[in-house]
């Protein structure tokens, strides 16, 4: 392959308390991430993110593999629903550089669309609102000038809210709206839309004003780990990943010890 592959991943969920799919994330940075042309991450890249002053040990070393990887692989990454609070503190701990959601890029010959997926989720209106009030930048600057601890009890029991609120819908108002997909596909002049969120991996074909289209849902790192390939055939592959080194789940389990 001439340029190499494209990555995308999204729905990681990296935290201290998750060294598995810690561990998998920094094998795949060493591993099958290495050399290609450009590393996607479409949110929830960590389970929360409470300021980029975050000094948790996992978001720590995770921090420090992505400047490693970042030296030689440009990585760029957009807020999902719990990291929503990354910064410009985060692109200088990891190296990585913030895309809006939804962006349009132009990889190769593709025109491609990425979002981490919830803004598309439009049928759930209490969480569009919820996630409107979050965005707020007088919110956020209020959240973050909170101290450290006070910000992770707050971040836990919005977590224990989202999974009450989550569990009370029905399937339908959980997945992205067709219409939302549709008027972005149709906005972007693109075939093909990238996003996560809704942990419901596939490939997709559609149709948008007769013309067809893809949408590609990829998959959570809960279990195990994948990512999707673009090469200079243009076309999506959704790959696993083989699970992690033993050497590297014990390093991880040690470091998060700390
Ligand atoms: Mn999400």
């Amino acid at each position: 392959m001439s340029g190499g592959r494209y990555l995308f991943v999204s729905d990681l969920h990296l935290d201290g308390e998750a060294p598995r799919a810690v561990a998998q994330f920094m094998d795949f940075l060493r591993g099958e991430a290495r050399g290609a042309r450009a590393l996607y991450i479409l949110g929830d890249l960590f389970e929360t993110w409470i300021g980029d002053d975050d000094d948790e040990p996992a978001r720590n070393a995770i921090c420090e593999a992505l400047r490693a990887y970042t030296a030689l692989t440009p990585c760029y990454v957009q807020r999902g629903n719990r990291d929503f609070l990354l910064g410009t503190g985060f692109e200088r701990r990891s190296g990585c550089h913030l895309l809006p959601d939804p962006v349009r890029v132009q990889l190769g010959a593709r025109t491609v669309l990425l979002s981490h997926g919830d803004v598309l989720c439009t049928e759930d209106v209490r969480y569009q609102r919820f996630r409107q009030f979050t965005r707020q930048s007088w919110t956020q600057r209020r959240f973050l000038s909170l101290p450290l601890g006070t910000r992770r009890a707050l971040a836990r029991a919005a977590r224990a809210g989202s999974r009450a609120h989550t569990q009370g819908q029905p399937e339908r108002i959980m997945d992205v709206s067709a219409d939302a997909v549709a008027s972005l596909l149709r906005l972007g002049a693109a075939d093909l839309l990238v996003h996560g969120h809704t942990h419901r991996p596939a490939n997709h074909a559609i149709e948008v004003d007769g013309r067809p289209a893809t949408r590609v849902v990829l998959g959570d790192w809960y279990d195990e780990g994948s990512y999707l390939a673009l090469g200079d055939d243009g076309i999506p592959q959704p790959l696993r990943l083989a699970p992690p080194r033993a050497s590297t789940l014990s390093m991880e389990a040690s470091s998060s010890r700390v």
